[in-house]
């Protein structure tokens, strides 16, 4: 029984993490083969908005073809006495959950990032119109956000028309972000946890401070503030800063007793400015993924959108699952291109000094913020392909790596105690299954004199 009796699917909390395969799906809209899509808040002055239009420019979702991918925009308009632009970003970023409340309906990313399926039994069963979409979307926001007084819809499919919005959306992301750069995390008693990922990511908490945006990049410290002033038992609440125990890694006791509650006891201990034992969680919706190149003790970087092979031959979907789903992974971080842009990027890692490669793109975006002694050191994937072609640009350009290099050459290379070998592997969650029982290993960390990979013949066989 639906929560809307006249919408034809089911509508509630249960559809959020639903996910819709290839197969299964009446129509994509947005994702990784669609160059410009967009999802944008707005607040308007009360008489530039009709309360409870919706807006369709384009084909409707009937009037698209079934397993195509199209493009789409949505801008949500709103309008309140108590509403003002700095709760755009909170408004906008509520179309995760309450699109992913429709049944058969799949929403992932952020922004300019966006990638939505409709299942086909969904639209099968009547949802093809995105009238109905957005029937639901302006009950849920009414509803949840009742300082929302009126609000329209619009979802365009037209890409000229997207095209037209675009820079335009654009533009306002990059106004909020800004508003947010030169703020401290020494400077504030209160951060602010979100846990609308969860529903993909069970144990995932994101702790937003002015220094780490939040890992979609949707959500700044100032978000964060507003959503939990309008509604504190909302996804997005306050978290007392509490005791800070480490200051070079980012260690505070408020944001260790946090993450526990949060996660359920997965995840007790978070060090904001580093890649490395207790790393930050990352959900799925991250917009970028720093990966750790042990033949050359630096860090890659690589963004959604990369197409092809980063420069240890891993896809941006390889490396994304291998941090992916609320977990902890040694080396391995799903964050946002605004962390970048900190002064507390890696802070405890080396920062900037300690990156080798980044895509071009990613490059040019965040330029501003690199430091200028390193910028030209670090490489593209238009110089190094491969960790062979990275070694050597490395070299040639004496990146400050290149001298920790040296100087491990030269240290003797026979470890005596645990703390001087690298572990083979490492899990913040390691089940094992033996005789009957499973074991859950938390924070493993497994060291080895040698690694045996043999390939599985009975699998093989079987397929
Ligand atoms: S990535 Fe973090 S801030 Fe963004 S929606 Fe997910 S949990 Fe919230």
């Amino acid at each position: 029984m639906s929560m809307f009796k006249d919408i034809p699917v089911e509508v509630g909390v249960i559809y959020e993490g639903e996910r819709i395969r290839r197969n299964d799906m009446q129509i994509e809209l947005g994702g990784p083969s669609v160059d410009k899509k967009f999802e944008i808040a707005k607040v308007k002055p009360m008489d530039q908005i009709e309360d409870g239009r919706v807006f369709i420019v384009g084909p409707d979702i009937k009037d698209l073809k079934e397993g195509g991918v199209y493009p789409l925009g949505i801008l949500i308009e709103a309008a309140g006495v108590q509403l003002d632009a700095g709760l755009e970003g909170v408004i906008e970023r509520r179309l995760h959950g309450y699109l992913n409340y429709i049944e058969g309906f799949m929403h992932l990313n952020q922004r300019y990032d966006i990638w939505m399926r409709i299942g086909k039994k969904s639209f099968q069963k009547g949802l093809n119109s995105f009238e109905i979409v957005g029937k639901v979307l302006y009950r849920l926001f009414k509803n949840e956000l009742s300082i929302i007084e009126k609000l329209q819809i619009t979802f365009i499919t037209d890409q000229t028309k997207i095209n037209e919005y675009y820079s335009e959306a654009l533009a306002s992301y990059e106004a909020r972000d800004a508003k947010a750069r030169g703020l401290k995390d020494s400077e504030v008693d209160t951060f602010y946890g979100c846990v609308l990922c969860q529903s993909f990511a069970p144990s995932h908490v994101c702790v937003i401070t002015p220094q780490r945006y939040s890992n979609c990049g949707a959500i700044s410290w100032f978000d964060g503030k507003a959503s939990a002033s309008i509604d504190p038992k909302g996804p997005i609440f306050a978290i007392p800063r509490g005791e800070m125990i480490n200051e070079e890694k980012g260690e505070f006791s408020g944001i260790n007793e946090t993450a526990k509650k949060r996660s359920m006891g997965e995840v007790t201990k978070v060090w904001l400015y580093t890649a490395f034992d207790h790393p930050h969680t990352s959900c799925g919706c991250f917009e970028a993924v720093t990966f750790y190149i042990p033949e050359v003790d630096g860090f890659g970087i690589v963004q959604r959108n990369f197409k092809g092979a980063t420069v240890n031959g891993l896809p941006f979907s390889t490396l994304a699952d291998s941090t992916a789903g609320g977990r902890q992974i040694d080396g391995f971080h799903g964050m946002s291109l605004e962390y970048m842009r900190s002064s507390k990027f890696f802070a405890a890692d080396g920062g900037w000094n300690r990156v080798v490669w980044v895509p071009k793109e990613v490059k040019e975006k965040v330029k501003d913020f690199i430091p200028k002694d390193i910028i030209d050191k670090i490489a593209t994937e238009e110089v190094a392909k491969n960790i062979d072609e990275l070694k050597a640009f490395l070299k040639d350009k004496n990146h400050p790596i290149v001298a920790k290099w040296v100087t491990e050459e030269t240290t003797p290379t026979t470890a005596t105690t645990e703390d001087e070998t690298m572990p083979v592997m490492t899990a913040s969650t390691l089940p094992i299954s033996a005789g009957g029982f499973r074991i859950i290993l938390t924070d493993a960390k497994i060291y080895a004199s040698k690694v045996v990979i043999k390939k599985d013949e009975t699998k093989a066989e079987k397929r």
